[in-house]
């Protein structure tokens, strides 16, 4: 059994930030919230107000990008396996996998299990 076989970098996940997402495993189980992040190379995904944790701070630190103005307790989102949430369709509203389709017009787009509906994204990066 090779143990710490190196994965294979996965460059993109399927969600991108603005997506709407419901969390299916882990103390957050149930919640909805919008993709803030991805972080493809880890298979993580941040998703907001979920996943709170509190990080004790000091004025005027830099933490996880973000200038610290005041010290104390600051409430910040972790990074969840992509693996625990799952795309919420905006067309039947329900939790649902994708599967990948390429539109006529040469788009490739996921597409709802449950409706079958392409899921339009309205992208804000193309990279992401
Ligand atoms: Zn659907």
């Amino acid at each position: 059994m090779l143990r710490n076989k190196p994965q294979p970098k996965r460059r993109w996940l399927d969600l991108a930030p603005g997506d709407p997402v419901i969390v299916t495993a882990g103390k957050d189980k149930g919640k909805q919230g919008e993709v803030l992040r991805t972080i493809p190379d880890q298979h993580k995904i941040v998703v907001k107000g979920v996943n709170l944790l509190k990080r004790h701070t000091k004025a005027g630190q830099r933490r996880g990008g973000v200038q610290v103005a005041q010290g104390g307790i600051v409430d910040f989102e972790a990074a969840l396996d992509y693996s625990n949430v799952m795309l919420v369709c905006p067309h039947c509203g329900r939790p649902t996998r994708t599967k990948h389709t390429v539109l006529e017009s040469g788009a490739r787009v996921l597409v709802c299990r449950h409706c079958d509906e392409p899921y339009e994204r309205v992208r804000k990066t193309e990279a992401q």
